[in-house]
């Protein structure tokens, strides 16, 4: 297999004077006061952009915020000159005006990609003229690079690109659970079964050991025949039915349950009509720790509970017994996990945190992202 071009492989003296196209995702999530409240992704790019300063490049971040063109990176601005001396530019040729004139080492930033309807719809036209602000282009979005937008695929057919640290770190890291160390244990909660069974069909092979547990478990726990109450269960789980043989699978042994205001412990197969999952129960998570004992890999994706409700037991305790497992590697990952973890002071104690989110679900489905293979020639 081709590799993608990396930044590590220019001569760092080659970017002296270089003007950057540098994709980032500083999609980062704003308060209801109009500020950043989690600058977790921001530091977690911050080596490239401080490297092509040091090196004398021309740097030009190009990033989005929200779904569409609707917000202003303002206060993504504001984060990052606590860190880096950065400008904004409202428009691409407001940047082509001043990017031949700027000092080696300057850094702006220009205004929300999605502001440009061509970004989404991936309109080649509109890559070309993002590709005319730069001599090169370095993706560090690899929480954005499931996407074919202008600015993740577009750019590097016009100028070429190269993959940044934050992206080849997430490779290299992601990458390991493709060749994993025994026994590897893979722990899937969270919802949305449709999104979640290209990692089953994919890692029902690599895995040991393989946890369904949130309120994924619950599509097998219809196609068990059991009943399944209130419970956020999705429409389709028929391709739930290939797994249910399986000697690898294990399914929460005990669920709590909310029914009007009373909290309960049930076995899965014991629900009434008016009962509503909302978390795993203790026994689940005890058999979990039990059979992760002696694992060598952990791969975690997906909240084991309704955290959002404070149903968030299950999965701190899992949280610290992964973060604190004295023989596995951990790979972490997903938009809610890492907000459902970011509070309990564990961040820095897994083997690796991803930022991506679909794009680690679908890196790790895949093997590779649309982004990747634009930078591959
Ligand atoms: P990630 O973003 O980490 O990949 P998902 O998006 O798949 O995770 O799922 C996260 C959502 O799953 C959270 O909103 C959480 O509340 C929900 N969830 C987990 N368990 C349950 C449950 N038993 N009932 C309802 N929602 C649940
Ligand atoms: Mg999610």
């Amino acid at each position: 297999m081709k590799e993608p071009n990396k930044l590590k492989d220019i001569k760092p003296e080659e970017l002296h004077g270089k003007r950057v196209v540098l994709r980032l995702d500083l999609n980062l999530p704003i308060s209801a006061t109009g500020e950043v409240s989690d600058d977790y992704r921001l530091r977690r790019a911050l080596p490239t952009v401080e490297y092509l300063r040091a090196k004398g490049a021309r740097t030009i971040i190009v990033s989005h915020l929200g779904d569409d063109g609707s917000k202003s990176l303002a206060p993504v601005l504001a984060v990052l000159q606590n860190n880096l001396p950065v400008k904004m530019v409202e428009t691409v040729d407001d940047w082509l005006k001043i990017a031949d004139e700027l000092l080696p080492g300057e850094i702006y930033m220009l205004e929300n990609i999605r502001k440009n309807p061509g970004e989404m719809k991936n309109e080649k036209e509109f890559a070309e003229k993002l590709a005319t602000m730069g001599d090169i282009y370095v993706n560090d979005a690899f929480a954005v690079s499931h996407r074919e937008h202008a600015s993740i695929v577009g750019v590097p057919k016009f100028i070429p690109g190269f993959m940044g640290f934050l992206f080849e770190e997430e490779v290299a890291n992601l990458s390991k659970a493709f060749n994993p160390e025994h026994p590897f244990i893979f722990l899937l909660g969270g919802a949305k079964f449709s999104t979640k069974l290209p990692l089953l069909e994919k890692f029902i092979n690599l895995a040991d050991r393989i946890f369904i547990y949130g309120a994924l478990a619950h599509a097998f726990f219809k196609e068990l025949g059991y009943e399944m109450g209130q419970s956020l269960v999705e429409a389709d789980t028929s391709l739930a039915r290939q797994f249910l043989n399986s000697e690898k699978i294990y399914l929460p042994i005990d669920v709590r349950v909310k029914n009007g205001g009373e909290v309960a412990m049930k076995s899965p197969d014991k629900l009434k009509r008016d009962d509503n999952i909302l978390d795993v129960g203790l026994d689940s998570v005890e058999q979990f720790t039990e059979i992760a004992r002696d694992a060598k890999m952990i791969l975690w994706n997906g909240p084991l509970g309704r955290f959002e409700l404070n149903f968030r037991g299950s999965t701190d305790a899992v949280a610290k017994i992964i973060a604190n497992h004295p023989t596995a590697k951990s790979i972490v990952g997903g938009g809610d996990t890492l907000d459902s973890i970011k509070n309990l002071g564990l961040m820095d104690k897994f083997g690796f945190i991803s930022t991506g989110g679909g794009a680690m679900l679908d890196f790790l489905g895949n093997g590779t992202l649309p982004g990747i293979e634009a930078l591959t020639e």
